[in-house]
Parts: C-alpha cells; sequence; structure tokens
C-alpha cells in the first residue's frame, strides 16, 4: 500500500507526520501548480467546485509517482463534498487507475468506521496511530503559529522577499524532515528565523479576516496566495480556518464529549441556525467575530458553484450593514485572472485605508 493524500495548505506536513511516525511509505505530490489544475478540470464535470478539480489533479499526479491508495477526510453534510472519493474514483477508473479509497469520516458521523479505517491505514496499530494524529495535532499548532508570526512580521518589514526566502527553504526542509519531533523543530527553527527580520514596530497595519470555504481559504494556489498579496500591501490578516482549528472542532472535542464550533454557531444563529453543509455557520461566526474585534475589512473567499458559500455570501451583505465592516467577495475557479485579482485587491486595501484615515480625521474633529 502506497499511500497519497490531496493537497490543502499545510495539511501535507501535519498528514506526513502521522505517516512517519507510523512507519508507512506515503507519496506527497508535487505542490500544486497550473498544470495540476489542467489535469484535474479536464476529466471533472465542468461545473463542480474548483476543490474537486485541483485535488483530482494532485491524485494524478501521485498515481504517476506510484501511489496505489488514496486517503482523503469525508462528511456526511449536505454539499458535493460527500460524493468528492465515490465520483473521483470513477473518474480515476474511467481513466484507466486502479487505485483504492480510503474516505475518514469525522469520528462523531460514525466513530466505528472512523476506528475502522484508522486500523485499517495503521495495519492494526490502532493506539499508536490514535497517538500519531495527536501529534500530528502539536504539528498544526505550530503551524498556526508560524503562520501567525508571518502575517505580524511581513506588514511591518520592508523587505518582503527575506520573507518569501524563508517559507521557500521551509517547504523544501519539512518534506526532508521525518516524523512529528523532527518536523516541529523545522517549524520552530523557521519561526525564529521569521522573528530575526528587521520590523518598523511603530507600523499600524489594517486588520483584514479572510473568511469563505475552508479549502480556498487554507490552500494557496486556489487563493492566488491571497495572504502574501494583502500583507505585502501592508495589512496584517488572520485566517478564519485552519487545519488545527478543524482537527479541534472534528477530531478532538467531539472525541472528548464537546461540541465543536460553539462561538461560530452562537453568533451566526440570528442569521443562519441550521446546517446547511460546508461551513456557512463558521463563515457568518467569524465574520461577526472579527467585526466585533474591530478589523478594518474582511474578504470572503469560495469556489464557483459552491453552495453553502453563495448562501453566506447573501447573508454576509446583512453583516456589512449591521456591523459597519467592508467586505470584498472574491468567486475562484479556473477562468480567474490574477491581474484583475491583484487589483480588487489593491482597490480593497486602498479603500479600507481611507476608511480608515477619515474616522480617524472626523473622530479629531
Ligand atoms: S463547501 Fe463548496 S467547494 Fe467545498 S465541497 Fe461543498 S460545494 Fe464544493
Amino acid at each position: 500500500m502506497i499511500i497519497t493524500y490531496p493537497h490543502m495548505g499545510e495539511a501535507y506536513i501535519a498528514v506526513k507526520g502521522i505517516f512517519d511516525n507510523l512507519g508507512i511509505k506515503s507519496i506527497i505530490a508535487p505542490f500544486t501548480t497550473e498544470d495540476t489544475l489542467r489535469l484535474g478540470s479536464r476529466e471533472s464535470p465542468e461545473c463542480v467546485c474548483l476543490p474537486f478539480k485541483i485535488t483530482l489533479g494532485n491524485y494524478i499526479k501521485s498515481i504517476e509517482a506510484g501511489a496505489d491508495t488514496i486517503v482523503i477526510t469525508g462528511s456526511c453534510g449536505p454539499c458535493r463534498f460527500g460524493y468528492y472519493g465515490p465520483l473521483q474514483k470513477q473518474i480515476l477508473q474511467d481513466m484507466g487507475y486502479d487505485v483504492d479509497f480510503i474516505i475518514i469520516d469525522p469520528p462523531k458521523e460514525n466513530p466505528l468506521d472512523f476506528l475502522h479505517n484508522i486500523k485499517k491505514l495503521s495495519n492494526g496499530k490502532t493506539s499508536k496511530a490514535i497517538k500519531s494524529i495527536y501529534d500530528a495535532y502539536k504539528v498544526c499548532i505550530e503551524i498556526d503559529k508560524l503562520n501567525e508570526i508571518q502575517y505580524y512580521v511581513r506588514p511591518r518589514t520592508k523587505n518582503k522577499s527575506i520573507i518569501n526566502n524563508i517559507m521557500y527553504n521551509f517547504k523544501r526542509e519539512v518534506l526532508d524532515a521525518h516524523g512529528t519531533k523532527e518536523i516541529i523543530e523545522v517549524i520552530k527553527a523557521t519561526g525564529n528565523k521569521l522573528l530575526s527580520i528587521p520590523i518598523d514596530k511603530n507600523t499600524k497595519p489594517l486588520k483584514i479576516g479572510i473568511i469563505g470555504e475552508i479549502y480556498t481559504i487554507i490552500e494557496p494556489f486556489s487563493n492566488l496566495n491571497v495572504e502574501e498579496r494583502l500583507g505585502n500591501m501592508g495589512a496584517e490578516i488572520h485566517r478564519s480556518m485552519t487545519i488545527k482549528h478543524w482537527a479541534e472542532n472534528n477530531l478532538i472535542m467531539p472525541a472528548t464529549g464537546r461540541k465543536g464550533y460553539k462561538m461560530e454557531k452562537r453568533l451566526s444563529n440570528p442569521y443562519i441556525p441550521v446546517l446547511i453543509g460546508g461551513h456557512t455557520q463558521q463563515c457568518i461566526g467569524h465574520a461577526i467575530n472579527y467585526a466585533n474585534l474591530n478589523y478594518d475589512g474582511l474578504v470572503q473567499i469560495y469556489p464557483m458553484t459552491c453552495m453553502p458559500e453563495i448562501v453566506s455570501r447573501t447573508i454576509l451583505s446583512q453583516i456589512e450593514k449591521d456591523y459597519n465592516i467592508p467586505i470584498l467577495y472574491l468567486i475562484v475557479d479556473e477562468q480567474v485572472g490574477e491581474a484583475g485579482y491583484q487589483t480588487r485587491l489593491e482597490a480593497f486595501v486602498d479603500y479600507l485605508r481611507e476608511r480608515k484615515y477619515n474616522h480617524k480625521l472626523s473622530e479629531k474633529f
């Protein structure tokens, strides 16, 4: 069994740690590029959402590199994600690839099925696998800390290319590390390098929250590196959902008898009291939370045809009015043009700056 898994931001680092700890060979797909998307789009239904197309491209590349088993998380929620695995398996079979799919649903949906899949993946070493998952969670904690350092340093330093170089080397070094312990050492060392970059502590950057569909806010290829772009424009950003956040709410809390996404559900309840699939309640909850924390603006990112986020989009217009917070809406698919995307971000940042400046003036006089 040679395992592979799709890319979704930094998730590969934590998943690699799990399989390294278990001594199981896994193949990490090459980082997503235009070619990956082209491969996946060619074989996908035209109107399916972008993550389906990109992850299919990831699988094709991994299979060509020798993988024979694909591991993904699943969900029974009422959106397309529930049929990603079965449909992608069918497409790959039609292409002549004989691969096995292991779809791991969160334990709260089917605890026995979850344990069965963990046992299968770990060759019967279930308790060691559960410890490895917990160690991978610690990796996710460190990844979030590293990103927060980036978010802080980027708008406050003049030389943005130093950050890019450090992060480029990080991707190479983390692939060479073996197991969660070594991976955490690499992440911490990278954080220290970022912290040694000279910054202007007097800079007061705009604060922008990133909300929307989980895959497109986490996977930088799909959102055209929105975090880096906004950081380079002088904004300190915060990503509302991360792999750690997902793991806490879908694995750790249910495993200890607690309900996940409490804050998000409480805040979003007046606007959307029921689960409609995807992360609509989380998106609305985070938008309100950022507004309460006095963020200057929000960017909602979601794939074209994403049903849950189209619902969020309509509610967010009301949140803008109710909470007096500007929101930029970015829809992504394989047709997105980089120049138009960059222009919209620049215009939004200019608008937020002007708004903040005018607000300060009106407070003064
Ligand atoms: S949340 Fe949206 S993008 Fe994600 S699988 Fe569901 S419909 Fe597709």
